[in-house]
């Protein structure tokens, strides 16, 4: 038996709870892991309290990030011993995830333990961190740099938002923190950020296009934020949309595309090809300073991951949680 957060859904409702699960109710995978440590990010609150259709299958446990010690391997790419990482593909949604002290997975899905980083460094930057550095990525790829202005973060005090900055500080940029918490705005300047701007700034409809103002941007929230963003960059900047906080509409024009050439780079961490995920985690271990880590994280039991899932929907978590599903 080991204990897990199982999500259930049946005539009597939704409802998350912290179970004894018997080993043989583990799905099929070709990889034991021991579980270490999980996170909490955006997805898996909208999970663990039913807010977002994210849970596809049931019963199931959530939990998309996991590091952990491999328990028992039929995947010749790992052995019982190995630490390993894994983010996305589906675990926490269609295949039972970390939130629980032990996890059956793919060895595909899996990459070995960043050198760079503890097991409760790794997840402490996790789906969110490694995200905003898909996004660092992006920006870099189509050739935004340091000189060429400032790079505007939204949902600046969330998990990706807060990894973001830090990264793009230390890289050189000017970042422009957008956040709907003004008690945080010591903590973004801390991360990096220059300067930080009331996010009821970005979240009326605005104008097609405004004043040309980022050369860059990461937006987590969506909606009217990132229509705003868009029409507030500058000619040939570049926009990375990766999240739906605010909504998960767009309700932008083609304006700042056709006028301005603006690039729009939609991100997706969970079927991110693995090579892909080793370059940002290899980019991570060299561009994050983890003394911004450990401002960024705090850790709780797992028994706390259910009603902290509902802080984080209600906006009111800061950076990053670890959960210790051993504690
Ligand atoms: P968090 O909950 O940690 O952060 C989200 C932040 O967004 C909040 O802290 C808040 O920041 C801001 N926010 C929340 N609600 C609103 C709102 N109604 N309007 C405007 N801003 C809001 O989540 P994560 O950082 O883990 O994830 C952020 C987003 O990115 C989510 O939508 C998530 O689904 C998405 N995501 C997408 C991934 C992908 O692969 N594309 C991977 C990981 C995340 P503040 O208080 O500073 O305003």
């Amino acid at each position: 038996m080991f204990k897990g957060i199982v999500i259930e859904k049946d005539e009597a409702g939704y409802r998350a709870a912290v179970q004894d699960i018997d080993e043989s109710r583990l799905p099929e995978g070709d990889v034991t892991v021991r579980v270490d440590y999980s996170s909490l990010n955006y997805k898996d609150g909208l999970a663990i309290t039913g807010k977002g259709p994210v849970v596809r299958k049931f019963p199931m446990v959530p939990g998309i990030d996991i590091a952990g010690v491999v328990e028992a391997s039929d995947n010749p790419a790992y052995k019982a011993g190995d630490r390993v990482l894994l983010n996305g593909w589906g675990v926490g949604e269609t295949h039972w995830g970390g939130l629980a002290q032990k996890a059956r997975l793919k060895g595909d899905w899996l990459v070995p333990q960043p050198a760079a980083f503890t097991a409760q460094q790794a997840v402490a930057i996790g789906t969110a961190g490694y995200t905003a550095m898909l996004c660092v990525l992006a920006l870099e790829k189509h050739g935004v740099k340091p000189a060429d202005g400032e790079i505007v973060v939204t949902g600046a005090a969330g998990g990706v938002g807060s990894v973001a900055i830090a990264v793009l500080a230390k890289l050189g940029y000017t970042v422009v923190a957008v956040s709907g918490r003004p008690a945080e705005a010591d903590y973004l300047k801390q991360l990096g950020a220059t300067t930080v701007l009331d996010r009821a700034e970005f979240a009326a409809p605005g104008k097609p296009l405004g004043k040309e103002r980022w050369a860059g941007a990461v937006d987590v929230v969506g909606s009217h934020t990132l229509a705003n963003i868009c029409a507030t960059t500058k000619y040939r900047g570049v926009v990375t949309a990766c999240g739906l906080a605010g909504g998960m509409d767009f309700p932008s024009s083609v304006a700042p595309f056709i006028l301005r050439g603006v690039t729009l780079v939609g991100i997706d961490s969970v079927m991110c090809p693995r090579p892909e995920r080793l370059v940002a985690w290899e980019r991570l271990g060299r561009d994050l300073d983890v003394a911004k880590l450990g401002l960024i994280t705090h850790e709780i039991p797992l028994a706390e991951a259910i009603p902290v899932a509902g802080q984080l929907m209600a906006g009111q978590v800061r950076g990053r949680v670890v959960v210790d599903v051993n504690r």
